[in-house]
């Protein structure tokens, strides 16, 4: 039967996913999206990891499409760090980059800015990692800003470090990121990730360099600063997507402003047709535990019913202990919740002509009882034009190529492959007979199937079809 989950799921790849055999499993649990986070790790360890996706999953009839999510501007306890737990009450002393922090002083912690004492003023907390530990400052010691923990909690390397009521400042794409948004492109990355975006501004430099690059990546933004949230619809206008970063966000507006602001900007990038993305700490507990708690199912059911493209692990899936059982527990939770209505993007009246010829195909759908939409697409924008909506049927995208069907893949709904040519002279069958396989049709079921005057040319859906399968 086939598996009519239309939430997608994103996992992060890490060293718990690199034991042999592992992908594939992930894949076989439901998993329909990766994240490389390239604040963890090197190109080295993105490459064996995209390149075992790339040979695992190139059997399958549904590309994944790869996020490469850039760490941006945000601040992390240096590489040699030690994993190591801090009691309240401890005081710690933390070094930028590039000081030497004296030996055998005690809890001593050096952060990868240099500088970074000068950015630490009175009345400034320190946040590790989503939240714990955390910190007060306390004064200044030469190179060192010396910090009293408050909230207890561990730590270890690559972890974020936030200072409060410090604005991030410097442009939201560094070097490393330009570095690594190289390797992103060399190793064929379908979506890349901005850390820290501000505002629209923060978008354009990262779509100059993957254009340079040549790139057709998507861009998503990540939702994490109170600024972000305050210039949300520009942003969402620039982006191709955005991620709800609870982790970073909690952090920074304070965890009771999270859940309101996640409903807020799933239900407006839906409305734009965007991707979102809902992210961190969804199934945390399983990092250590094969079951999820009671809370984090309802968390997960929750932003699948207010419409979220994808809920995306972690942790879960990068370091903990039971990655398989998270992607498997996240897929049975969004499954389940799907069985309740799903919120979509509302009618607005007008809107541009390819979008209501996929709004006219939905309708047209909905009137006849159709089994599926089956779209044919250049850029994937036909298939997203009606994704948007929401509705409770399959969407079969067949893109020219491989790697917009990757992309199509992460979004709500969406089941898309690259189009092979049947030997069938009429396209639109041959379209068929490969949608007939992708979503387990009959000979004989409706469906709608869209199609423009000449293959291959983007923004041209211009005909609209009833037709049988064969
Ligand atoms: C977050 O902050 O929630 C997030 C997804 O970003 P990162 O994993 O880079 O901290």
């Amino acid at each position: 039967m086939f598996d009519f989950r239309q939430t997608k799921i994103v996992a992060t790849l890490g060293p718990a996913t690199d034991l042999p055999g592992q992908i594939e499993m992930l894949l076989s649990a439901g998993l329909d999206c990766v994240r490389i986070n390239c604040s963890y790790g090197g190109a080295e360890d993105w490459q064996r990891r995209v390149e075992d996706l790339r040979a695992t999953e190139r059997h399958r009839q549904r590309p994944v499409p790869v996020i490469f999510d850039l760490q941006g501007l945000k601040m992390r306890l240096a590489p040699g760090t030690a994993e190591m737990s801090l009691v309240a009450g401890t005081q710690v002393r933390f070094y930028g980059a590039g000081s030497a922090p004296p030996a055998g002083e005690g809890h001593v912690l050096q952060v990868d800015r240099p500088g970074f004492a000068e950015l630490v003023g009175d009345g400034c907390e320190l946040v590790i990692g989503d939240g714990t530990p955390r910190l007060a400052a306390l004064a200044r010691d030469g190179e060192a800003v010396i910090a009293s923990v408050t909230s207890p909690g561990t730590l270890g390397p690559g972890k974020g470090v936030t200072v409060t009521n410090v604005q991030a400042e410097g442009a939201s794409f560094t070097e490393k990121d330009e570095r690594d948004l190289l390797d992103a492109v060399r190793l064929g990355a379908e979506f890349v990730a901005i850390s820290y975006v501000r505002s629209a501004a923060d978008i354009e430099p990262v779509r100059r360099r993957l254009a340079e690059a040549g790139s057709r990546a998507r861009v998503i933004a990540k939702i994490e600063q109170r600024q972000a949230y305050d210039n949300l619809d520009e942003i969402i206008a620039a982006a191709d997507g955005v991620m709800v970063a609870r982790g970073d966000l909690g952090v920074a507006v304070g965890h009771e402003q999270v859940p309101l602001m996640q409903k807020d900007i799933i239900r407006r990038a839906t409305q734009a047709g965007k991707l979102v993305i809902t992210a961190t700490q969804m199934l945390e507990s399983m990092i250590s535990s094969p079951v999820p708690t009671r809370a984090e199912a309802a968390d997960v059911a929750n932003a699948v019913i207010d419409g979220t493209s994808a809920v995306m692990l972690s942790a879960e899936t990068s370091t903990g202990a039971y990655p398989v059982e998270a992607v498997t527990k996240m897929g049975a939770i969004a499954g389940a919740a799907e069985s309740e209505e799903i919120r979509g993007a509302h009618d607005e009246g007008r809107e541009a002509a390819d979008a209501a010829v996929m709004h006219a195909a939905l309708y047209l759908s909905h009137a006849t009882g159709a089994r599926a939409l089956i779209v044919p697409t250049t850029t994937g924008s036909a298939a997203r034009a009606v994704a948007k909506y929401r509705p409770r049927k399959p969407i079969v995208a067949i893109a020219d190529d491989a790697f917009v069907a990757a992309q199509l893949n992460a979004e709500w709904g969406v089941f898309a492959a690259a189009y092979e040519d049947q030997g069938v002279e009429d396209r639109t069958k041959s379209v068929l007979l490969q949608a007939k396989e992708i979503a387990e049709l009959e000979s004989g079921d409706q469906v709608v199937v869209t199609a423009g005057p000449l293959a291959g040319r983007p923004g041209a859906t211009n005909v609209i079809a009833l037709r049988e399968v064969p």
